[in-house]
């Protein structure tokens, strides 16, 4: 299938495409790496008659470190997030999960703030904001919005972006000392898209127990969740093999699984919970790596 015909606009300028996406309304779309967006246009999901190519506007891209947290340009795409020594060095768990995403060619041109904002119930960076605590920041011609992570995913494809508003950047605040951070998802075997994705972090206090336990969970159903039983459950506790393994049977309480042809509810659930175990465990053992070094 081919597009709905539409007009091109490539923006120099945050102002410029913040003007264009006031003056065409909902019927424009901002283009970002394109992987989502065009196969919905072909599908006809989607017809805007304005394309706002984000591309070209260079402060929408890069890693830096911005007053205490690690601030992620809305353009930057998954290979410079894999590919980061400043993300392998405070966020591990993220620069696991940016390498996993699709392939090469997805990797190369796919954007964190074109994910995030498309926002697929089984892609992979919704889990890794909730674990690393992110805010999102939004900018419109009348303001801007920081928004929690908890608060960025609202339904099926639905986020807290209103109309008008562009994904800027993605905030993740500097770990303490002595923390670790882990992803592991298992992958669709087609589209490798999370089936069931685990990002974890975890600090190790000075007296050896766990603290600000996080774990997010994608793939689940519409939108990512917190595992929010097995963190209480873990929370100030030495995470040994055993703790970790009798909590991760809470893993999957209180999530909606979904139904679909590749898996059941329940499988679905089942991998939660062992995948859920071996990323906490991952994320624990690098923060006593970090604790020993
Ligand atoms: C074959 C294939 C396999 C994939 N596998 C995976 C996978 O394993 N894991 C995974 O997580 N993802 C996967 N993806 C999705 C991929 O990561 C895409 O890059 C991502 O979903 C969309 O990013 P994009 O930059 O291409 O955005 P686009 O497609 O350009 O945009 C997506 C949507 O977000 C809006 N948008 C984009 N940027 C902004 C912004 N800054 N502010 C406001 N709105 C914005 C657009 O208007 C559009 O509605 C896969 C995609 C494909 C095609």
């Amino acid at each position: 299938m081919y597009p709905a015909p539409f007009d091109y606009h490539r923006p120099d300028d945050i102002a410029d495409a913040l003007a264009l996406l006031d003056s065409h309304g909902d019927d424009a779309r901002i283009l970002a790496g394109g992987f989502s967006l065009i196969p919905a246009m072909k599908l006809r999901m989607m017809q805007p008659a304005h394309l706002i190519d984000i591309g070209g506007i260079d402060i929408l891209k890069g890693v830096r470190i911005e007053n205490d947290a690690l601030s992620i340009g809305a353009m930057t795409t998954h290979w410079e997030i894999e590919s980061s020594p400043l993300v392998a060095e405070w966020f591990p768990a993220l620069a696991q999960a940016a390498g996993v995403i699709a392939d090469a060619q997805v990797r190369n041109c796919g954007t964190i703030g074109g994910s995030l904002a498309y926002s697929d119930p089984s892609a992979d960076y919704p889990a890794l904001i909730l674990a690393l605590n992110a805010r999102l920041v939004t900018i419109s011609l009348h303001g801007g919005n920081v928004i929690d992570a908890m608060n960025w995913q609202q339904g099926l494809l639905t986020t807290a972006l209103e109309p008008g508003e562009i994904l800027i950047d993605i905030r993740f605040p500097k770990p303490p000392a002595r923390t670790g951070s882990a992803y592991i998802k298992i992958p669709h075997p087609a589209s490798r898209f999370a089936v069931i994705g685990v990002a974890v972090s975890v600090t190790l206090g000075e007296d050896g127990k766990a603290r600000d336990l996080r774990i997010g969970v994608t793939g689940t159903s519409t939108t990512a969740c917190r595992a929010l039983a097995m963190e209480q459950a873990l929370e100030g506790h030495n995470l040994t093999r055993d703790a970790v393994e009798a909590a991760s049977h809470l893993a999957d309480e209180g999530i909606e699984f979904n139904d679909d042809q590749l898996l059941s509810a329940g499988d679905r659930a089942y991998l939660c919970r062992t995948t859920a175990r071996e990323a906490v465990l991952a994320a624990w053992a690098r923060a006593r790596n970090k604790a020993s070094a």
